[in-house]
């Protein structure tokens, strides 16, 4: 598994859940690794993990909604690996209100992080990407990005907007040796979901057990995905010889074998 030996991945949200799980996976096939988040404890505890492990792993502090910060960013990752062949821009935050409660800084937040995060982000790596004919940006979008479910608007349009991204920036690669693809994933198994999981046992008084029986069964879902999973998929987006795709939107939704 030494597929990506000589490549350099950058991954957003890379202290916890798929970002995690992602580092891991891309570290596993050889990639030198950068992981990035606000809260600089997470990502230094993994990056230091995986160097215990053998490889080679920086963690930085970014928040992907300042501008600033994902210039930084991109800069000390080049200065600490060389340069950037891989982004995943895996940053993403979610809420669930009905329209009427939600207020118009959870709106922005929630379009900064998931959206305007994956924009600068790609933005902020591609002219080197560009000039070396060679690059892989990994989106992790979600069934959210590709239909509506009700009290998660916010998340949804965010989504929609991750997908929409991915879509046109496959068409602006085509030639440049640059592919920009999405996974998809329904509900997976981090701290995220728990939040989600959390909230429906605090309004309702349901235990955790049926509360996140409910959220499976709303979603279609007949089990939560693994982290690993999504972080498989990602990686396979990052394939190195002729004919990567560009462009694909690759759904996970629990159906597929463990
Ligand atoms: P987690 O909440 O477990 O992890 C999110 C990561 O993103 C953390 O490392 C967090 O670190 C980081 N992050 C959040 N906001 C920012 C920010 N402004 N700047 C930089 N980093 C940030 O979430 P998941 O692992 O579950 O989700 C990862 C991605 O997968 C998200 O884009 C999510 O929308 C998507 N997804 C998740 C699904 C799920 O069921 N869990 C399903 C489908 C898609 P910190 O807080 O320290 O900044």
């Amino acid at each position: 598994m030494s597929e990506l030996a000589g490549y350099n991945a950058v991954i957003t949200g890379g202290g916890r859940g798929i970002g995690a799980a992602a580092a891991v996976a891309l570290a596993r096939a050889g990639a030198k690794v950068s992981l990035a988040s606000r809260n600089e404890s997470q990502v230094v505890e993994i990056a230091a993990e995986l160097r215990n492990q053998g490889h080679e792993a920086f963690a930085f502090r970014c928040d992907v909604t300042e501008p600033h910060q994902v210039r930084e960013l991109a800069l000390s990752a080049r200065e600490a690996m060389g340069r950037i062949d891989i982004l995943v821009n895996n940053a993403g935050t979610a809420t669930s209100n009905p329209i009427t409660r939600i207020t118009h800084a959870e709106w922005q937040h929630i379009m900064a992080v998931n959206a305007t995060g994956t924009f600068l982000c790609t933005q902020a790596v591609w002219e080197g990407m560009a000039d070396r004919r060679w690059g892989r940006v990994v989106n992790v979008a979600s069934v959210a990005g590709l239909s509506g479910a009700k009290y998660v608007s916010a998340y949804t349009a965010a989504k929609h907007a991750v997908v929409g991204f991915t879509r046109a920036m496959a068409e602006e690669a085509v030639g440049s040796g640059i592919t920009v693809n999405a996974v998809c994933p329904g509900y997976v198994d981090t701290p995220l979901t728990d939040e989600t999981v959390a909230r429906i046992v605090h309004h309702t008084g349901k235990s955790w057990q049926e509360a996140l029986s409910a959220v499976l069964d709303q979603a279609g879902q007949p089990r939560l995905i693994r982290a690993a999973e999504v972080a498989n998929a990602i990686v396979g987006f990052c394939h190195v010889g002729a004919h990567a795709p560009n462009g694909e939107l690759l759904v996970l939704d629990g159906s597929e074998s463990e």
